[in-house]
C-alpha cells in the first residue's frame, strides 16, 4: 500500500456545494443516492455499504459519536463557511474544477467564493446543453443560436472555462449523429414552441442536441479545448444503456476533433472497461476516475481502479469526486481516491508489476499533474 495521503489532489470534475448547509438527516442522506424516489432517502440509504463507511469517517471528523442524528447535528454547529472550509483543507484539494450549471447557482457558492473559503484553486466547466436552453429560449432565429453557442465555446478560456461538459448522454445518448441543418432546424421549431408555451426548456430533440454539439465540437478541436462527457452511471433520468461511451466511437473517430481532448467522466461505471480501453487506443481519450459518485464501496471502487491502470496508460486517468451538495462528498473522495489508487499501485508493486518509485510517479499523474497538464492549469 502507497502512502499518499501528502499529496496535493486536482479535482476534474465536481460541483458547487449549496450556501445552506444547515440540514436535517432526511436532507443529507438523500443526497448520497442517484435514486429519486422520496421514500429512498428513508428506507435504502442507511442500509448501502457507502453511506455506513461514510458515517465513519464522519465519526472521526467531527468528534461525534457514530449515531446518524448526533453526527449531523455535530456538523450543525459549523457555519456553512466553516465547514467548506475545513472539509476541503483537511482534504488536501489544490484545485476544484467545477461545473458550475448544476445545482441551480442560486442556491450554491460561486465558485470564486469556494475558492476564497475553501484556500483553493478553482476553474470552470461550460455545460453545453445549458447553453442550448438559455440560447433557444432567448433567439426565435436558428442561425442566431448556432452563431451565438459557437462563439460562446470560441471564447470559452477567456470567460474563464478550462473545458466544456456535455451531458447529452442524459438526454439522448451518446450515440451522437450527424444531421442536416434542415431536421436541426425543424427541431428547432418544436424546442422553441416549448419554451414559449411552458415558459421553460429540457432540450430533448436529438436532431438539435446532436447538431448543436457538432457545432461546439469544431470549435473546441481548433483550439484544444477538452470536452467533459458524462458516461455510465447517473440517475434514472439517464438511459444507462445509452451511456455506453463506445457510443462515441463516430465522434472519436472523426479526424477534425483529434485536437479536442475527451474525458469520460465516472469511469464510465459500469462500462469501465469499454471506457478504458477507449482511452488505451485514442490518443485524445481520457479517463476520469470518479470516488464518490458512484457511490460504491472500497472493493468495487478497487476493481475499477484495477481495470482502468491494467487497460489504459495512467498519462490517461484523472482523479475526480463529482461531489455536490455538501463538502462532504469532495472530502471523502479525495481521501478515498488516494487510498484506493495507493492500495491498487501497491498490490503491483507487491507482485512486482512496477517498483515504489513508479507507483509514487503514476499516483502523482492521476492525483495532479494530468489534469494541470490537460485544463492548462
Ligand atoms: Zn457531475
Amino acid at each position: 500500500m502507497l502512502d499518499l495521503s501528502g499529496l496535493p489532489v486536482v479535482d476534474n470534475h465536481c460541483h458547487p456545494v449549496l450556501r445552506e448547509q444547515h440540514m436535517d438527516v432526511m436532507q443529507f442522506r438523500s443526497y448520497f443516492s442517484e435514486a429519486t424516489h422520496p421514500d429512498f432517502a428513508q428506507q435504502h440509504i442507511p442500509h448501502t455499504i457507502y453511506y455506513l463507511w461514510l458515517l465513519h469517517q464522519l465519526t472521526a471528523l467531527y468528534w461525534s459519536e457514530r449515531r446518524e442524528d448526533a453526527l449531523i447535528a455535530a456538523r450543525n454547529r459549523f457555519t456553512s463557511d466553516e465547514l467548506l472550509r475545513k472539509l476541503i483543507q483537511s482534504a488536501n484539494i489544490e484545485t476544484l474544477i467545477l461545473d458550475i450549471a448544476y445545482p441551480a447557482p442560486d442556491r450554491c457558492y460561486s465558485s470564486e467564493t469556494m475558492a476564497e473559503i475553501g484556500g483553493c484553486r478553482v476553474a470552470k466547466l461550460l455545460r453545453l446543453e445549458t447553453l442550448m436552453e438559455q440560447l433557444i429560449m432567448v433567439f426565435g432565429d436558428f442561425d442566431e443560436v448556432v452563431e451565438r453557442l459557437a462563439s460562446e465555446v470560441t471564447n470559452a478560456r477567456e470567460h474563464g472555462f478550462c473545458a466544456l461538459k456535455s451531458i447529452v448522454a442524459y438526454r439522448t445518448g451518446l450515440m451522437v449523429s450527424e444531421w442536416s441543418k434542415d431536421k436541426a432546424a425543424r427541431a428547432f421549431i418544436e424546442a422553441r414552441a416549448e419554451a414559449t408555451k411552458t415558459g421553460k426548456l429540457r432540450v430533448t430533440q436529438k436532431p438539435l442536441i446532436d447538431y448543436l454539439l457538432h457545432v461546439a465540437f469544431a470549435r473546441a478541436a481548433k483550439q484544444r479545448l477538452p470536452i467533459q462527457f458524462h458516461t455510465g452511471y447517473g440517475d434514472n433520468d439517464a438511459d444507462l444503456r445509452l451511456g455506453n461511451p463506445l457510443h462515441l466511437r463516430a465522434v472519436l473517430e472523426k479526424r477534425e476533433y483529434w485536437d479536442m481532448p475527451v474525458v469520460l467522466l465516472h469511469e464510465s461505471y459500469p462500462y469501465t472497461e469499454p471506457g478504458a480501453y477507449l482511452a488505451a487506443v485514442y490518443p485524445h481519450v481520457y479517463f476520469d476516475l470518479s470516488y464518490t459518485i458512484p457511490f460504491v464501496e472500497k472493493l468495487e471502487m478497487l476493481a475499477f481502479t484495477r481495470q482502468a491502470l491494467s487497460v489504459a496508460p495512467a498519462s490517461k486517468l484523472l482523479y475526480s469526486s463529482d461531489g455536490i451538495y455538501v463538502p462532504e462528498m469532495h472530502w471523502a473522495g479525495a481521501m478515498r481516491g488516494r487510498s484506493v489508487i495507493g492500495q491498487a499501485l501497491g498490490e503491483m508493486i507487491k507482485i512486482g508489476e512496477i517498483d515504489v518509485q513508479e507507483g509514487f510517479a503514476l499516483a502523482k499523474l492521476i492525483l495532479h499533474d494530468n489534469a494541470c497538464a490537460l485544463y492548462n492549469l
